[in-house]
């Protein structure tokens, strides 16, 4: 790439960073990283009414968890990096930046105050379907004369400022992912530039900020598609060069219908909290609406940068898929050392409740324990509760299953005496024990092994069943097998 590459995520704060945006982001960073280029952060809250502060830090906090880190922009601690600030739309507006620009429009008369009210406009719209025409703004403001206007402003009405459309011509552009995209210009309208309340728009405070902060390449969602000509013509009465574009896949969700709440989690924030890797989100959102020649799934640290393209982008739509990514996440857990899978089950073991100083065993065996099933983080606390207290929470359809057969309390009473037996209460011996047990008995191992697991775990499932009784230590799994044989006698 022989230009200066400089991209930006401009996300608008009205709310938690999306899957939609967090792909948006990421694309964006990959691209720069890839091309040794800048990657900007612009907040874009000239929606007055739906922007937070809070929101602000929910994207930060996102993009700082997922590595997103940004060469200029918007700070966390309210600070700004990089020689093109401010780089929050509200500053830029307090600082008169767009009121300059579209006041130049004006005067060259490529914009124009508009003074129609709510209830003009809601009129305007009725006709033209009445009409059937696109319900468009039909221009009357076009050609005020000064005494026209002095009487609006007396009426109280405050203007807007709208940009004047040209209504022949197409408007088109080389779309790096959808190739030629083309629009007529009468579809297009005269939009709004500064709302009545001296705020920008979007569309304009994007164009003056894509501008003067010299991005080469806007990537956005392609939900703005219908904006870019909206843009382009900006650019062209400002008589500036405009950037290349790239509109990424719209994100479906399993049913085929665009990716929203209806589907569950669609926050950044929702999927950390669920337990999964920053790793695993970051690599599963590089695919939706890319993939490598070969369909690499799984990259390797730094990979993604080195391997992302614009060339490997696809315009048609992108399932998001929660099966892949709870793989994906499994695949990245597995990769985990015993120390680091710790770490990241530690949050959710706290949270959990449970009494972490109960077992007798090292926390990080008991998670290491069965790290290879593990899809997400949130699911350990439940899948290991019975290492964390005196009495077992008993699964009844385990138990139903499991120690109403004939032979079930001879076992439990018969194994509960060999553990007891047991010098040396390791794994290994204690598989051999039960394995003689069985056979000395005339029994199947899995008479033997099910109601064990049952007895001392609750559970008809879970981790590998003989390093599970060692950790619990000899007197505990004696102890929840008798308790178990008075159940299961219970039962014939
Ligand atoms: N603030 C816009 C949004 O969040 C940015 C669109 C763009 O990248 O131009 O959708």
């Amino acid at each position: 790439m022989e230009k200066n590459i400089r991209v930006r995520f401009a996300p608008s704060p009205t709310g938690h960073l999306h899957i939609g945006g967090a792909r948006t982001a990421l694309f964006n960073y990959l691209f720069a990283r890839k091309y040794s280029g800048t990657f900007i952060l612009r907040i874009e809250d000239t929606d007055e009414l739906r922007s937070t502060q809070e929101s602000v830090k929910w994207i930060f906090e996102s993009m700082a968890w997922l590595g997103l880190n940004w060469d200029e922009g918007a700070m966390p601690d309210g600070s700004q990096k990089g020689d093109f600030g401010p780089y929050v739309q509200s500053v830029r507006e307090a600082n008169g930046i767009y009121r300059e620009y579209a006041k130049k429009l004006v005067d060259e008369g490529k914009a124009y105050y508009c003074y129609c009210t709510a209830e003009e406009l809601d009129e305007m719209r009725k006709k033209a379907a009445l009409e059937k025409r696109p319900p468009k703004y039909d221009g009357r403001c076009r050609h005020l004369t000064d005494e026209q206007r002095s009487r609006f402003e007396k009426e109280g009405r405050k203007p807007v400022i709208r940009f004047r459309m040209p209504d022949e011509g197409i408007t088109s552009w080389k779309d790096l992912i959808h190739k030629e995209l083309s629009f007529e210009n009468k579809l297009l309208y005269d939009f709004i530039m500064i709302k009545a309340s001296g705020y920008p728009t979007y569309n304009f405070a994007c164009v003056i900020d894509d501008y003067l902060m010299k991005i080469s390449h806007v990537i956005r969602g392609d939900d703005h598609i219908s904006n870019t000509p909206l843009q382009i013509n900006l650019y062209k009465a400002f008589g500036w060069q405009m950037p290349e574009f790239a509109h990424l896949s719209m994100i479906l969700g399993p049913d085929g219908s665009r990716l929203s709440k209806r589907h569950g989690a669609t926050s950044v924030q929702e999927y950390r909290k669920e337990g999964f890797l920053p790793e695993t989100i970051k690599n599963y959102l590089a695919l939706l609406g890319w993939s490598t020649q070969d369909s690499q799934q799984i990259f390797e640290k730094g990979e993604l940068e080195d391997k992302f393209s614009l060339e490997g982008c696809q315009k048609n739509p992108a399932t998001f898929d929660p099966v892949k990514l709870k793989w994906m996440n499994g695949e990245y857990l597995r990769k985990l050392d015993k120390k680091t899978m710790l770490e990241f089950a530690m949050p959710y073991l706290r949270e959990s409740g449970l009494d972490l100083s109960y077992p007798r065993v090292p926390l990080e065996d008991l998670v290491y324990l069965e790290y290879e099933k593990y899809k997400v983080l949130s699911e350990i606390p439940a899948l290991l509760s019975f290492f964390f207290k005196e009495n077992v929470d008993f699964d009844s359809q385990a138990v139903e299953s499991v120690f109403s057969k004939p032979s079930a309390s001879k076992v439990l009473s018969g194994i509960a005496d060999v553990y007891s037996s047991i010098d040396n209460f390791k794994e290994s011996e204690i598989e051999a024990a039960t394995r003689k047990f069985a056979k000395d008995n005339g029994l199947k191992n899995g008479e033997v092994f099910h109601p064990v697991r049952v007895a001392v775990s609750g559970k008809a499932q879970g981790p590998t069943l003989f390093k599970m009784i060692e950790y619990l230590g000899k007197d505990c799994a004696v102890k929840r097998i008798r308790a178990a044989f008075e159940l299961a006698a219970a039962k014939k």
